[in-house]
């Protein structure tokens, strides 16, 4: 079973003053289990594919399948597979941290019990179990960036998508999060990241698409690339 299933997927951005051709036709498989980077320069088309795969961003056309769901005809079940960490700090900073990770698990529909023991694995899991109680703007730069992985788990999804993980993060903490993705991965769940950066692909990923100016160039395993670099 492939855990993401991208076909010809095009999308356009119009507005009055311009038409943008962000996605010029991309097909793209991902595995169950991998560990799979999208790597592109600024503008390539990255946020607009893991948009698309979310159901944040409507697609022009092409089709696009999670654990086999379309995003489409099935859109929930689509997104109950998918665990998404933007870019953007987008929690509420003036609520505690196990409030931030609760009212994503009711978000989800996902009993208060459960929810509290899926609170105490994941914060404890992102090393932030003992910052429970402080507000969202208390936080360092790294911790946001664990909090927002820890929301993101809190439905249990099979794929974690992450947006640029360690984009103006220092290089102590980037370590530390590439660890912690990597024991994610080896736990099972599916992680898809995007970058700009070869070093994180390299060091992090089994299987890598190259995507520029909203087309793929290489679609590869990140052993094949490095040979021909
Ligand atoms: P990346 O994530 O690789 O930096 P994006 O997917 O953000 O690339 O952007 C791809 C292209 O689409 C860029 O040319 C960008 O300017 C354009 N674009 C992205 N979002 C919008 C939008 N909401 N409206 C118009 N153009 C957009
Ligand atoms: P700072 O206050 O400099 O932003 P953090 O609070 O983000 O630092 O990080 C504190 C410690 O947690 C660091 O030693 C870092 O290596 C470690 N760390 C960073 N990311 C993770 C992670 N995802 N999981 C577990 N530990 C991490």
């Amino acid at each position: 079973m492939n855990a993401l299933e991208i076909t010809d997927l095009k999308k356009t951005y119009q507005s009055k003053s311009r038409t943008v051709e962000a996605l010029k036709g991309i097909s793209l498989n991902v595995a169950q289990g991998d560990f799979f980077a999208l790597l592109g320069p600024n503008g390539a088309g990255k946020s607009t594919t893991i948009g698309i795969i979310s159901s944040l961003v409507n697609k022009t056309s092409g089709t696009v399948k999670v654990f086999g769901y379309d995003i489409d005809s099935d859109v929930e079940a689509a997104k109950s597979q998918i665990g998404l960490v933007p870019q953007e700090f987008n929690f509420n900073m003036f609520e505690t941290v196990l409030q931030i990770v609760l009212n994503q698990a009711g978000y989800y529909g996902v009993e208060r019990t459960e929810a509290l023991i899926r609170a105490e694995k994941y914060l404890k899991q992102t090393d932030l179990w003992e910052k429970r109680n402080a507000r969202g703007r208390e936080l360092s730069g790294g911790m946001k960036r664990r909090l927002m992985i820890a929301r993101a788990l809190m439905h249990e999804p099979k794929i974690l998508i992450l947006d640029e993980p360690t984009a103006g993060v220092d290089i102590e903490i980037r370590r530390g999060m590439w660890e912690f993705l990597k024991d994610l991965n080896a736990q099972g769940i599916t992680i898809i990241l995007t970058t700009h950066y070869l070093e994180e692909a390299e060091m992090l990923c089994r299987n890598i698409a190259i995507i520029d100016n909203g087309k793929i160039g290489q679609n590869t395993n990140m052993k094949s690339l490095l040979a021909t670099l």
